[in-house]
């Protein structure tokens, strides 16, 4: 891209096109990747041979590829973002898969460390992906793992972390939409579901409330045995298997166990044999007490001054209790799964290099966006700060470090932007945070403060026709969302009785998911936690991963939104490349030196090229200048202590030197 001469929005967007059409899918922008999803399988640009190719491969020298991202530093990460659709999860699989075949042993059995990093893929998209409009395989969490190595380079360990599960999926999908891929799975795998007396998916409220329960090309029964496998590849062992197939499928009773009113309309009952039946199921499932797990459906205990008063729940409310539970229960196992994935694979403490890679959701705008596109949207503002950080800022220092011309570019800094998410006390996630702690607090009210305090922020409007929308003018476009449901979905609270319940199980694994009942809820019958503080702590932990590491970006895009081959729709392409920094990012690599070496480095590599020169009393500076003047390159710049030089100089260098 680089190398265009006329550089604007249609040249970049002609080219990608053109590449995309002759199935060269990646392009390079500078040290940016763009990755145009072929939606086909391109077997030839993987395949071991490929892989043996960009081996230790300096970027640049070889077509563009996502293998040839990485160097030999020791500290590396790769971020890949795109919106949904667009290959992040398959690209990030690719990356792991080349790091466990450059990293990995000659022959490698079952349990190795490589295999035991790679089976943790599909393990996690049977809990954590599912169909969605837009993708099949859609992941609905974030996930950054870092892969270790040893001295010898070989892989040692890795970490797993991942972020923002989305958990409402559990108890409400719709039309044609399905829940987390690993419900079908189980109701498709014969024996097993007998046992755990489950039917067809299309018997269970929550799977029918959408219609779709087959995947194209694949088929739910063989999955279910390939993520078994995948289980007992990365250590989980039969009898662990068995407690999360099993919660799985009590889960599933759960949701079908419905309520009649009570004794008066202000309270509820199990509705009849049916519900009975499911809650038996539940209980059996859980190796809970039926009796225990009615009560912590129906009612509610209160804790007062005058003691505890338990409170009656009527039907909708003990429905709402019901999807809490499940929602909680999956949550904590999704925890529990990722949690001991690591311990089993095990960290190397004492890895000589690690590289990690991002696999999370890209900017979203919707005509409905809710808080979760909120979080999401903080998410790629926090990243988009770091991008500007590396490629902007970074660059521009250097450069006046280094005292060469340059004619500095404007670049949009963001920090504004994420003083108005996140500062305290007065940021949008502090107020929400804080109308969430006040049981009298609405969405109105929150809505109303936050104008209040923050009306005079240039990023934050109002919007013409409701009191309570917001607009949020992101890097990458105005958003406005609904604040209907933020202050629910923000209380992640875990309520006493479900702690109570759960902890009692005679199944040490499902007991283990709720073995601590925190401190608070013990006086209040609830302890209230934020998930966007906590989901801001975690961002907080990743920027600071990331920023000691050196970072290579990858920008996935959706063709069109058929997700067929061999269609590029420019409209939705353009917008892509806008929201992720692309055109910028063109704009200063060609204005700018993409390559910098220090003089000994420079001089260490292509020394060679002026033999006449190397035993003479030249000092490094002298000598690549004259290599440069010899190669009748131009446009170089000579700084303090480094050589900048313009984009494809070193590539011309690299063949030069190949020929001597
Ligand atoms: P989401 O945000 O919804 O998780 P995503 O960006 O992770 O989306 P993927 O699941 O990686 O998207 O890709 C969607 C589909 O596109 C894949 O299931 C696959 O069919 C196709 N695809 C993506 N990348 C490639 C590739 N490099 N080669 C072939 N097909 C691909
Ligand atoms: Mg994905």
């Amino acid at each position: 891209m680089t190398k265009l001469t006329y550089l604007n929005e249609p040249g970049v967007l002609y080219n990608l096109k053109r590449r995309y059409a002759l199935n060269e899918i990646y392009t390079y922008t500078g040290s940016i990747l763009i990755a145009v999803n072929p939606f086909t399988r391109l077997p030839h640009l993987y395949n071991e041979y490929m892989m043996e190719q960009y081996k230790g491969v300096q970027l640049g020298e070889l077509s563009p590829h996502v293998f040839a991202m990485l160097n030999d530093s020791m500290s590396q990460s790769i971020l890949v973002s795109g919106e949904s659709g667009a290959g992040k999860t398959e690209t990030t699989k690719l990356i792991m898969r080349y790091l466990t075949y450059v990293g990995g042993r000659a022959v490698l059995d079952d349990r190795s460390v490589e295999q035991q990093v790679l089976e943790s893929n599909p393990l996690l998209e049977a809990f954590g992906n599912a169909k969605t409009v837009r993708n099949d395989n859609s992941s609905r969490f974030g996930k950054f793992v870092e892969i270790q190595f040893d001295t010898s380079g070989r892989i040692s360990g890795a970490a797993i972390r991942t972020y923002l599960l989305e958990r409402s999926r559990v108890v409400q999908i719709t039309d044609p939409e399905r829940n987390f891929h690993c419900f079908y799975q189980l109701c498709a795998s014969g024996k097993d579901a007998e046992l755990y007396k489950l039917g067809h998916a299309s018997t269970f409220h929550y799977l029918n409330q959408s219609k779709t329960y087959e995947l194209e090309g694949i088929n739910n029964e063989d999955e279910y045995w390939k993520t078994k496998r995948a289980m007992d590849i990365v250590g989980i062992s039969r009898s662990d298997q068995d407690a999360i197939f099993r919660t799985l499928a009590a889960i599933l009773h759960l949701g079908n166990i419905e309520f009649s009113p009570g004794k008066d309309s202000d309270s509820s009952k199990i509705k009849d044999s049916t519900s009975n039946f499911h809650l038996q199921m539940t209980a059996t499932l859980l190796m809970c007490d039926p009796d225990v797990l009615v009560s912590s459906l129906c009612t509610r205990s209160i804790h007062t001054n005058e003691g505890i008063i338990i409170k009656e729940l009527d039907c909708a409310a003990a429905a709402a209790n019901r999807d809490a539970l499940a929602k909680t229960v999956y949550a904590r196992l999704f925890d529990w799964l990722v949690e001991n994935i690591n311990k089993s694979i095990g960290q190397d403490v004492d890895s000589k290099a690690q590289i990690g890679v991002l696999d999370i959701y890209g900017f979203e705008s919707f005509k409905h966006n809710s808080f979760e596109q909120f979080c999401i949207n903080f998410a790629n503002e926090k990243l988009q700060q770091h991008f500007n950080e590396h490629v902007f800022k970074m660059e521009q220092e250097e450069y006046k470090s280094e005292k060469i011309n340059w004619s500095y570019i404007e670049f949009i800094d963001n920090q504004d932007m994420l003083d108005l998410i996140e500062k305290k006390p007065i940021g949008i996630i502090a107020l929400l945070d804080e109308a969430c702690m006040f049981p009298k607090s609405t969405h109105a009210t929150f809505a109303s403060k936050m104008f209040r305090n923050l009306s005079s922020h240039p990023r934050l409007e109002k919007t013409k026709f409701s009191e309570t929308d917001f607009t949020i003018s992101h890097y990458a476009g105005k958003v406005t969302y609904q604040t209907d449901s933020f202050l629910e979905k923000n209380r992640d609270y875990i309520v006493a009785e479900h702690c109570n319940l759960l902890s009692s199980s005679r199944c040490s694994l499902v007991s283990g998911l709720f073995s601590s009942l925190p401190e608070e809820s013990l006086r209040s019958s609830y302890k209230f936690s934020s998930v966007a503080s906590r989901f801001k702590q975690q961002l907080q932990a990743l920027m600071e991963t990331l920023s000691s590491t050196e970072p290579h970006y990858v920008r996935c895009v959706k063709p069109n939104s058929v997700n067929r081959p061999q269609l590029f729709e420019n409209q939705s392409v353009l917008h892509q490349l806008r929201c992720g920094g692309v055109l910028e990012a063109v704009r200063i690599s060609l204005a700018g030196y993409p390559t910098r070496r220090t003089y000994a480095e420079f001089v260490d590599r292509f020394g060679v090229l002026v033999p006449e020169l190397m035993f003479g009393s030249h000092d490094e500076r002298a000598l690549t200048e004259a290599v440069l003047e010899k190669m009748k390159l131009n446009n170089f710049q000579l700084g303090r202590n480094k050589v900048f030089l313009r984009a494809g100089q070193i590539a011309i260098l690299d063949v030069r030197r190949a020929e001597v």
